[in-house]
């Protein structure tokens, strides 16, 4: 019975009505208020320079977030998400997650040629440039056979 006391924070002493119903009534002091909302996920974190990269709102669970990254759930406090955000393996994490953004973003780009198609002409220009180089076929003339090389390969459909 003596101990119950131990672990309350000295804002409780000032008054007895508790703390829910005086937060209920809006009578929560500012300070009292930051803890109550300290958990909770902020919208502006994911525009946050350090979180926007990796931060992963959770629908319907105001506390808790995802890092997208190392795939884990995270508690939504700041110090919690800045002391995740400063460790190697999520770091490693976010570094992998950009190179998957951007081969993603190559593949996926709008074109009408597809990937393959693009590396098939890509290989036959190089091999073709190695091919002339070595023969010594003037740059010129690669110049205009390689547009032609692209129209060939995607009339036929071979690429
Ligand atoms: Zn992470």
């Amino acid at each position: 019975m003596d101990n119950s006391f131990e672990c309350e924070e000295p804002t409780f002493k000032k008054t007895n009505t508790p703390k829910k119903k005086r937060a209920a009534r809006n009578e929560l002091t500012t300070k009292e208020k930051e803890r109550v909302n300290r958990k909770l996920f902020r919208q502006e974190w994911l525009n946050h320079e350090d979180f926007k990269n990796w931060l992963k709102k959770i629908p319907n669970h105001k506390l808790k977030c995802k890092c997208i990254a190392c795939n884990i759930i995270l508690s939504c406090s700041k110090s919690e998400l800045e002391k995740h955000n400063k460790g190697k393996k999520h770091s490693d994490n976010v570094k992998s997650l950009r190179g998957l953004k951007n081969m993603s973003s190559f593949v996926n780009r709008p074109s009408k040629t597809s990937t393959k198609e693009l590396h098939v002409v890509k290989t036959a220009e190089i091999k073709l440039a190695a091919f002339f180089a070595e023969n010594n076929v003037s740059f010129q003339l690669i110049d205009k056979l390689t547009p032609l090389l692209k129209e060939i390969f995607n009339d036929s459909n071979t690429a």
